[in-house]
């Protein structure tokens, strides 16, 4: 059926692709790709030949417009981003809001998305949490959102939950010297690298720990996600601290 069709992509293993995502990419009248080049190569890879158009940040208002009116005109449209789901760290919002306004169908199919993947392993509760993107790049503002989250968790008391945030491999290290300084060192917190990759690896503990297992490594290479675990309860505190010092007791004895 004619509709704007979000179609998730892989975050790393190719294999994680959707059968249905297989499908409405090969029959849609035209893949609309954050980067053309991109996602040419996942179509090669699975042997698909729909044409692409590009629809990133800078032309997504223009492109936005004309995807809604070729759907209007009874286009099936597909949407898709670099990697994961699109409309999260990446465009599609903007298209999505149009086709809304324009009473045009969206549908959105499950699939590959980096955040949620993170959140369920890292072991900080996965019930209630708040994606919160990237942190400001500058390192005066960062501390500043720092310090305004850790206010707003604590205004809400017993009720926030894990707070999940992309990060690049060159500014973590000051991002977490920063959560230390803002939460403190015993701050639960979870790194998830480089998710449905051959190198995928988790750094769960404490803020200071966390941050002395990567300022050990002499790189800090791969895409991560960051989360920090909300206000928690007195009892799901208890539960967090046994956990961190399990997690050193295992890192000691390695
Ligand atoms: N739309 C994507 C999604 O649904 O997850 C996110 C796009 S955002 C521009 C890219 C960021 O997502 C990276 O900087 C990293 O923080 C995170 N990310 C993407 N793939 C990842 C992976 N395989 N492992 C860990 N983090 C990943």
């Amino acid at each position: 059926a004619p509709g704007l069709y979000l179609v998730p992509t892989p975050i790393g293993n190719l294999r994680d692709i959707t059968l249905r995502a297989l499908d409405v990419l090969e029959r849609c009248d035209v893949i609309a790709c954050e980067d053309t080049r991109e996602t040419q190569k996942l179509l090669n890879h699975f042997g698909i030949e729909t044409p692409t158009v590009s629809h990133h940040l800078h032309n997504e208002r223009d492109r936005a417009d004309e995807l809604v009116r070729r759907v209007l005109a009874g286009e099936r449209i597909a949407l898709v981003s670099d990697a994961g789901m699109p409309a999260i760290a990446d465009p599609g919002e903007t298209a999505v809001s149009l086709a809304v306004a324009a009473g045009v169908p969206v549908y959105a199919l499950p699939g590959a998305n980096a955040a949620v993947t993170a959140l369920v392993a890292s072991g900080l509760p996965a019930e209630r949490f708040s994606f919160r993107g990237f942190l400001p790049s500058k390192s005066g503002e960062r501390r500043s959102a720092l310090e305004a989250l850790h206010r707003e968790l604590q205004s809400l008391e017993g009720v926030a939950g894990t707070q999940i945030f992309y990060e690049t491999p060159h500014r973590i290290v000051e991002a977490l010297t920063d959560v230390v300084a803002v939460f403190g060192a015993a701050h639960p917190v979870a790194l998830a690298r480089e998710l449905t990759k051959l190198h995928e690896e988790f750094l769960r503990g404490t803020a200071a720990d966390v941050l002395r297992a990567l300022e050990a490594k002499d790189r800090v290479r791969g895409e991560m996600v960051l989360l920090l675990a909300g206000t928690l309860s007195a009892e799901e505190n208890a539960g967090s601290e046994s956990l961190a010092a399990a997690v050193r007791r295992v890192m000691r004895e390695e």
